[in-house]
């Protein structure tokens, strides 16, 4: 292991409809809150389209490396790989953090083979950004710490870590980064079609609100109570891996270990028993609201509020007293 080397990282920022992701800003704002007062220093990259003013909600110091081009709309991993690689090289980079989203998961993984990069996925600890991380593992019944013995270090980051709170007067520059030594003749994408299965708004992993269902709501129609009253809070909906199976709703929907790891101000558990990788994916959840009409399933001890009800009687009465109070406002 390298030593006495100023700490340089690099964080991932992934454009999404011209914008930058909500979980790519929250890695930014994690290593920027644990850059500040120590000898390292945070940069970023972004390829892909941004829209005007799509770096302003950015704080901290720091350069942002943005590439344009129609050849990232489409998302050539490999592309968007050789160029973070050199950059790295050039910048003498010791990090580099992705938030924990499919591109990112993609990114991360071949990055790391590429560089032998030490990989933490789904760190937490002081800061989620230091040589010795800690994570949860079996479904959250067991913490283990691991260190890297590489000079490098790939972070992938998921919302399962707290938020982090971040905020400075500086703003980092912006520099274009020029792609063209990059781009070989003829080879546009490796992803030929790209096909959006969800129709929300926002993924269910990057929602203050979310509304899922599992098996007791009974069928694919009754998740139609859950869209209205996700709508209703500004949310989106999630599922169970039981209702996922049951086809009622696409595996984008999933929460949970082999699911979406989520971390919401408000999750409201519908017909959902609580299996505990059910759990592992709403661990970060700020308030969690269920209904099952069994009082003794599991959910009610995650749970800050529990309804025993028939989702087809409560949900209905939920989304009524909600009209109310918000027609009142
Ligand atoms: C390796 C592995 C990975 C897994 N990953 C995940 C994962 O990522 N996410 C996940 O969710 N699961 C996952 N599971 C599956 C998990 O173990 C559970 O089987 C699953 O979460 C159960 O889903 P459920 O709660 O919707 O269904 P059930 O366990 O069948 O529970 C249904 C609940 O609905 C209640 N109910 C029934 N009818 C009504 C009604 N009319 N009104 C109100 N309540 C009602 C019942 O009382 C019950 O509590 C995984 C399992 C394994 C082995």
């Amino acid at each position: 292991m390298m030593t006495g080397m100023a700490e340089h990282y690099l964080v991932f920022l992934e454009l999404r409809n011209g914008a930058i992701a909500k979980s790519s800003l929250d890695v930014w704002n994690r290593f920027q809150k644990f850059s500040s007062g120590r000898d390292s220093r945070v940069s970023a990259f972004a390829a892909g389209h941004a829209a005007e003013g799509a770096f302003d909600c950015l704080q901290g110091n720091g350069t942002v490396y943005h590439t344009d081009g129609t050849h990232f709309r489409t998302g050539c991993d490999s592309v968007v790989c050789a160029m973070i690689e050199t950059l790295s090289g050039a910048e003498r980079v010791t990090g580099i953090a992705f938030a924990s989203t499919a591109m990112g998961r993609r990114l991360a993984a071949f990055l790391a083979g590429r560089l032998r990069a030490a990989f933490f996925s789904g760190c937490g600890g002081s800061g989620g950004v230091e040589k010795v991380c800690s994570r949860f593992i079996h479904s959250g019944t067991v913490i283990a710490s691991y260190a890297a013995a590489a000079d490098m270090t790939i972070f992938l980051q998921g919302r399962e870590l707290p938020q982090p709170e971040f905020s400075s007067a500086e703003k980092p520059a912006i520099e274009a980064f020029d792609a063209t030594p990059y781009v070989v003749g003829g080879i546009h994408s490796l992803l030929v079609h790209a096909v959006s299965q969800s129709c929300q708004k926002r993924d269910v992993a990057e929602a203050s609100v979310v509304v899922a269902g599992g098996r007791g709501m009974g069928t694919r129609e009754a998740f139609g109570m859950l869209e209205e009253l996700a709508a209703l809070l500004d949310g989106s909906v999630g599922a169970s891996r039981a209702a996922v199976d049951e086809g009622w709703r696409p595996h984008s929907y999933q929460i949970g270990q082999t699911g979406k790891r989520i971390a919401p101000d408000l999750y409201i558990a519908c017909g959902i028993s609580g299996a505990l990788q059910h759990l592992a994916g709403i661990r970060s959840a700020r308030t969690v609201v269920a209904v099952n009409s069994d009082p003794d399933a599991p959910i009610f001890g995650a749970a800050d509020y529990g309804i025993v009800g028939e989702v087809r009687e409560v949900i209905p009465d939920l989304i009524g007293i909600l009209r109310d109070v918000m027609a009142k406002k």
